[in-house]
């Protein structure tokens, strides 16, 4: 039995075949959702009759749906069996694409990682050859994991820029107007397929996850290559109209003349990024500043990667100062946010995330300075703890999240 046939509705059309369906399914999710269980317990919680969750149980077990932990001690009398969801009855794959590299992860239905790879060279291009690269990767990915492909239930694929999970399309990469990209994929890879605006994702991530504790209205910052946010309103991630919510760093802030990525002037992306602060390094270079970390012509991608390490490894003088600096600014924008949102919490992500204090600390100095006391004051602010896995987390989440919305969400 697949996991399919357990989501889709009843095929016994009759009330009784329906409420049998039912419970079947009122177990897993159970299961899924709190853990394991005795039959007294799901009994109790179920309302329903022993002998009937006794005899649902035993179809489960059989169809590799659940397992039987054994016996569990207790104080006397008839020990009990303990009952769990089986982690192998299904597995969700996970994607993550940026300019240089791709990450790809498998978790079973406990959120336990069978295979990851971060980093896997990969050049993203607009391009059919690129596209076709790009799944010939997945594919192998999936041939050397030790799990068969029909346990997958799906993957999701997260790229940055704008991306209608809804209809399946990709604006910024391999955009095809007349077929959603999860189509094509679909029919290369021979699985459901989703898309997930790549910051989107690490926010599922970590509040799946990550450094969430119980907070339901978050605030996810990427910082990286370029800037932007996700957001959880009463533990839903936000999509907007049509999904593209969270392009904080096209707000156009600055009267600064700087073109940006996106082809409009003074965003804040023009002086807070990982690309402008390859600009900003060069510019100081030129002007007679000293700077241990040596930036050769490679890709700017590259280069904004030396100067986050140069910061951390070294704690070069030239590249700390640049980073508090534009950090400090992203406070002050950020302010702006909170007051607008007043979160629970304020997670700081992406790759600025991991030089910790000299980034969290000017950000705080900038949030206290330009936020409203009271709005500032009611807000937690931490550090991602999921690092560079929080995009295949978050990938993996989203699609095991979709696929099995009908027993996480009714
Ligand atoms: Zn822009």
């Amino acid at each position: 039995m697949s996991l399919k046939d357990l989501l889709d509705s009843s095929k016994d059309k009759s009330l009784s075949g329906q409420k049998w369906h039912m419970l079947r399914q009122t177990i897993i999710k159970r299961l899924l959702s709190v853990g394991n269980a005795t039959i007294a317990e799901l009994s109790a919680e179920l309302q329903s009759s022993v002998p009937t969750v006794t005899k649902a149980v035993n179809e489960l077990l059989p169809e590799g749906y659940i397992i039987d932990l054994g016996k569990i001690t207790n104080s006397g009398g008839r020990r009990p069996s303990l009952y769990s969801i089986n982690p192998t009855c299904a597995y969700f794959l996970g994607v993550e694409v940026s300019i240089a590299s791709m990450s790809i992860g498998l978790q079973n239905i406990k959120n336990e990682f069978v295979s990851i790879e971060l980093g896997t060279s990969f050049v993203l291009e607009n391009t059919q050859e690129s596209l076709f690269e790009f799944c010939n990767l997945i594919k192998s990915f999936v041939e050397d994991c030790s799990v068969e492909k029909k346990m997958i239930v799906g993957v999701c694929i997260n790229f940055s820029g704008r991306i209608n999970s809804m209809e399946g399309f990709s604006y910024n990469y391999f955009f095809s107007e007349n077929r959603p990209l999860t189509e094509i994929i679909s029919e290369q890879l021979d699985m459901p397929v989703h898309l997930e605006n790549d910051t989107r994702a690490m926010t599922f991530g970590e509040y799946s996850e990550g450094v969430v504790d119980d907070e339901q209205n978050i605030i996810f910052l990427n910082y990286s290559w370029g800037v932007a946010i996700g957001m959880i309103t009463d533990g839903k991630l936000y999509y907007g109209k049509s999904g593209y919510s969270g392009e904080f760093g096209h707000s156009t802030i600055f009267d600064n003349g700087i073109m940006c990525q996106c082809g409009k002037l003074g965003c804040l992306e023009t002086e807070i990024s990982g690309w402008s602060l390859v600009n900003q390094f060069k510019k100081a270079l030129k002007e007679g500043k000293q700077s241990k970390i040596l930036v050769d012509d490679s890709s700017p991608v590259l280069q904004h990667h030396a100067i986050i390490a140069g910061a951390f490894n070294l704690e070069d003088p030239l590249c700390v100062d640049l980073v508090t600096k534009q950090s400090e600014k992203m406070g002050r924008y950020l302010s702006i946010l909170l007051n607008i949102f007043n979160p629970d919490l304020l997670v700081i992500g992406g790759d600025f995330s991991q030089l910790g204090d000299y980034v969290l600390l000017p950000i705080q100095s900038g949030l206290k300075k330009y936020s409203l006391g009271l709005v500032n004051r009611d807000m937690k602010l931490k550090k991602s703890t999921l690092g560079r896995r929080a995009g295949v987390i978050g990938a993996c989440c989203v699609i095991k999240e979709k696929m099995l919305s009908p027993l996480i969400n009714n």
